[in-house]
């Protein structure tokens, strides 16, 4: 499988992705037709697919162009955002395979961003819209601090250290500014601001990560780092620092930074 990087609106991703046996083509979360419709063609593949993360409008807006243009398209999201993803066709639950062309894979079901969340998951890639940024995580407009806690420690944190991970947003620099804010000893943020600023000055994007470089960066999988902790009891002293509760204070100081 090929994966392309389509960047859509300010700062969103797409992701093309080609089986490379059949020519057949799905597309991550299309915010927009026309820059997919363009590296469609510039590709000479069949789209066939579309797999949206979740149904905010920056990831399903180009949906329906793209399906009046390519029609019959099979359009996968979780069960409970019927009605919210246009054009849905395949309503994923637990147990559920994600498939095109001769590709197979599978899904992480991720509340917390919103209540239908999903990561799609082929061998060694993930792709986890809101849920996961390098560096950081989502909002939670739909969904608790527990929630999503569980959402990146234990289903995104269950991959393989090696799985590449693709995400919604190009976020990264201000997430590593705000990682460095609450753990300022970690020398790995250290390193990734430089290689981030590096490849951003140089025009490239800073998609994918990887889940190794998100367990030493990201302050949301860090809840346990004793900087962190130490830095969280100084702005709420009253509260414990049991894990979801680090986590809970470090989303509210981001909201704020
Ligand atoms: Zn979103
Ligand atoms: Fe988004």
């Amino acid at each position: 499988m090929k994966i392309v990087t389509i960047p859509c609106l300010q700062d969103n991703f797409a992701y093309l992705l080609i089986c490379t046996k059949t020519q057949q083509a799905a597309v991550v979360d299309p915010s927009e037709a026309a820059p997919v419709i363009n590296e469609i063609e510039r590709q000479g593949v069949k789209l066939t697919t579309i797999l949206n993360t979740h149904h905010h409008w920056d990831h399903v807006g180009g949906n329906q162009d793209l399906n009046t243009k390519y029609p019959q398209l099979l359009i996968f999201g979780h069960e409970s955002d019927r009605d919210r993803i246009p054009g849905q066709t395949e309503f994923l639950k637990s147990g559920d395979e994600v498939h095109f062309g001769e590709q197979r894979g599978t899904f992480l079901y991720n509340p917390g961003h919103t209540s239908g969340a999903l990561t799609y998951v082929f061998d060694k890639t993930a792709f986890t819209g809101d849920t996961l940024f390098a560096a950081g995580c989502g909002r939670l407009f739909e969904g608790t601090p527990a929630q999503m806690h569980d959402s990146l420690n234990i289903q995104i944190g269950g991959l393989a250290d090696e799985t590449e991970l693709y995400f919604g947003h190009e976020y990264t620099e201000a997430n590593l500014r705000f990682a460095l804010s609450v753990e300022s000893g970690n020398e790995d943020i250290q390193k990734k601001i430089k290689a981030v600023s590096a490849l951003r000055s140089s025009g490239k994007f800073s998609t994918p990560t990887t889940l190794a470089e998100e367990r030493l960066t990201n302050p949301f999988m860090r809840c346990n780092s004793t900087e962190i902790q130490a830095c969280v009891k100084s702005k709420e002293p009253q509260h414990n620092l049991a894990e979801q509760e680090v986590f809970r204070t470090l989303r509210e100081l981001k909201n704020n930074f």
